[in-house]
C-alpha cells in the first residue's frame, strides 16, 4: 500500500536522501495524521545516519535555503517550510537501566527506533527513498489499531511504561483526543505503573492535561485519570469530589461527575483554556465544605471563598500560570454561584448591576459557566433555570445600555473628596466614596458626575464635614 504525501517537502526530502545515499522516514503523528486525515504542521523524520547532515542537504535544496536550527546534544536538526516544522533526527536505539532514567542511546535501525516509540499508531513510518516511496512499514499492526481505534504500545506496556512514565499521560490523551479504546493489557499497565507519574515534571504532566482539556470530551481523559489511579497522585482535590455520602437516607450528587458533566457542556461554547479550567474548578471546595445539617440536609457554605483560596495552591503545584489567567479563573469561580441566586429570587436591577459590577468584562463568561453547570435530570427545574437565565441576560444587557458599569469607574476621586472639604486621607474619605459607589449600584443615583457630587455633598453633610469653600 503507497501513501500520498502531498507537500513538496516530501520530495525534496527524498531527493536529498537519495543523493546520499541514505535511507530517511516520515515517521510517527504525521503518519498517524495523514491517515486518520487529521491536520498536522509536524513532520518528522528519522534517517540511518546523522539527522543534522540530512537536514542541511534538504536546506540546501530548497529556494531560498531555511535556516536550520541545530541541537548537537540531541543530534537533531530542525526547519521551517511553509507551515511545517520539519525535524531531522538519526535512527536510534534506546536502553534503559532499572537505577536511571536517563536511557542510553546508540544508532540504530528504523525497527529500532520504531520499538522506542510509544504506541503503535505512533510507529507508523513511510519511506521517504526512490525505492520505498510512500510505502508504509508498520512492525506493531498500527495501521489496524488505527482502524479499530486502539491505544497499544509496541512491547510489553509495563516496560513501555517503566521506561517513560509520561507515556502513561499520552496514552489516555490520546484516547480522549482521537476517541480511541485504550487496550485492556495497555490500561492494566497504566495502573500497576501509576506511582511512576511521580517522576515525571509538572511541566509535562499539565502539557498532557492542556490537551485533555482542549478535547471534545474532557471527561474521558479524566474518567481514566480516576480508573488508573493516577488522578489521585497528580489531582488529589479532584479525585476528592469522587463519591456521594448518605447521612438519614438524604445523599448529596457525586461531584466528580457533576464536574465532568459541567466541563464537557461548556465545551461547544468556549475554546478558552481558562474557561474549561473555571468550569472544572468551579467546585473544587465542596469537599472541604461539606456539612449535614438536620432539617436542611447537606451544604457546601462558602465553597466558593475556599475554592478561591485553593487555586494557588493547585497552580503553583501544576506549573500552571500564576499570572491574570489564574486570576480570571479565580474570579469564575467565586462568582459562580451568583447568577443563579439572583435568579432564584426576583431579578431586580440593582442585583444586576451588582453583578455586571463585579464581573466586568467577564460577564459573558460566567453566564456561559453558570448555564453549564445546570445539569439537574429535572426537565421542569432546567427549564425554570434557562428561562431566569434569559431574563438575567436581557436585564444585563438593559442595565449595561442605561447606567454603563462595566468596568465601574467611580465618577468621582478620592483627590476630589479631600480637596472639597480640606481632608487629610482619612477614614470619612473612604465613607464617602464607598456610599457614592454603593448609592450607583442601587440605582439610587446613575453613574453620572454631577448626581455623584450632588451625593456626595449630601453624604458629607450627614458625616457632618463642611466643604472648604
Ligand atoms: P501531538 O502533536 O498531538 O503531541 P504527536 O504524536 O505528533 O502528537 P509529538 O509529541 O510531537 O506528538 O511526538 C511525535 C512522535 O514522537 C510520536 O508520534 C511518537 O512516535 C514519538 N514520541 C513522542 N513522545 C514520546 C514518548 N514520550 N515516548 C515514546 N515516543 C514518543
Amino acid at each position: 500500500m503507497e501513501y500520498k504525501l502531498e507537500s513538496k517537502i516530501f520530495e525534496i526530502i527524498s531527493r536529498a536522501a537519495d543523493k546520499k545515499n541514505q535511507d530517511a522516514y516520515v515517521i510517527g503523528g504525521y503518519v498517524r495524521d495523514l491517515i486518520l486525515k487529521r491536520p498536522s504542521k509536524d513532520i518528522d523524520v528519522v534517517t540511518l545516519g546523522s539527522g543534522i547532515a540530512l537536514a542541511e542537504s534538504v536546506a540546501r535544496e530548497l529556494k531560498p535555503s531555511p535556516r536550520v536550527n541545530v541541537f548537537k546534544n540531541f543530534g537533531t536538526a530542525q526547519l521551517k517550510y511553509r507551515n511545517f516544522e520539519v525535524e531531522f533526527v538519526g535512527a536510534r536505539k534506546e536502553s534503559y537501566r532499572s537505577d536511571s532514567r536517563k536511557p542510553i542511546v546508540e544508532n540504530g535501525t528504523l525497527e529500532d527506533d520504531q520499538d522506542r516509540r510509544d504506541f503503535t499508531i505512533n510507529a507508523l513510518a513511510l519511506g521517504l527513498n526512490s525505492y520505498n516511496y510512500g510505502q508504509l512499514l508498520d512492525p506493531f499492526n498500527g495501521l489496524k489499531d488505527l482502524e479499530d481505534k486502539i491505544i497499544r504500545t509496541p512491547l510489553d506496556p509495563s516496560i513501555t511504561f517503566s521506561d517513560d512514565p509520561l507515556r502513561m499521560m499520552r496514552a489516555i490523551r490520546f484516547s480522549t483526543q482521537l476517541g480511541f479504546e485504550i487496550e485492556p493489557k495497555t490500561l492494566q499497565a497504566i495502573a500497576a505503573n501509576r506511582d511512576r507519574i511521580n517522576i515525571v515534571s509538572a511541566e509535562r504532566i499539565s502539557d498532557e492535561l492542556n490537551k485533555i482539556m482542549a478535547a471534545d470530551k474532557p471527561s474521558v481523559g479524566f474518567k481514566l485519570l480516576e480508573e488508573t489511579g493516577i488522578l489521585d497522585i497528580i489531582f488529589p482535590e479532584l479525585k476528592k469530589l469522587k463519591g456521594v455520602e448518605v447521612v438519614k437516607g438524604i445523599g448529596h450528587k457525586d461531584n466528580f461527575y457533576h464536574t465532568l458533566t459541567v466541563l464537557d457542556r461548556i465545551v461547544p461554547h468556549t475554546d478558552d483554556l481558562w474557561l474549561r479550567w473555571s468550569a472544572l474548578l468551579h467546585d473544587i471546595a465542596k469537599p472541604a465544605t461539606k456539612k449535614f445539617i438536620e432539617g436542611q440536609g447537606w451544604t457546601f457554605h462558602a465553597h466558593n471563598f475556599v475554592g478561591v483560596k485553593m487555586i494557588p495552591k493547585i497552580f503553583r503545584r501544576m506549573k500552571l500560570p500564576l499570572n491574570e489567567k489564574m486570576k480570571y479563573v479565580q474570579k469564575m469561580v467565586m462568582l459562580h454561584m451568583r447568577p443563579i441566586v439572583l435568579s432564584e429570587d426576583e431579578v431586580t436591577d440593582s442585583a444586576v448591576r451588582r453583578l455586571l459590577f463585579e464581573a466586568g468584562d467577564d460577564i459573558d463568561d460566567l453566564m456561559t459557566l453558570c448555564e453549564a453547570d445546570i445539569t439537574s435530570k429535572n426537565s421542569e427545574k432546567v427549564k425554570r433555570y434557562m428561562k431566569n437565565f434569559q431574563i438575567v441576560r436581557r436585564k444585563l444587557k438593559e442595565i449595561e445600555e442605561k447606567d454603563a458599569v462595566r468596568n465601574f469607574q467611580p465618577p468621582i476621586s478620592g483627590e476630589l473628596i479631600m480637596e472639597k472639604f480640606g481632608l487629610a486621607p482619612c477614614r470619612e474619605v473612604g465613607q464617602i466614596k464607598d456610599a457614592i459607589k454603593e448609592a450607583i449600584l442601587d440605582g439610587l443615583i446613575r453613574n453620572d458626575y454631577n448626581e455623584a457630587f450632588a451625593f456626595m455633598l449630601k453624604t458629607a453633610e450627614d458625616l457632618g464635614l463642611d466643604p472648604v469653600d
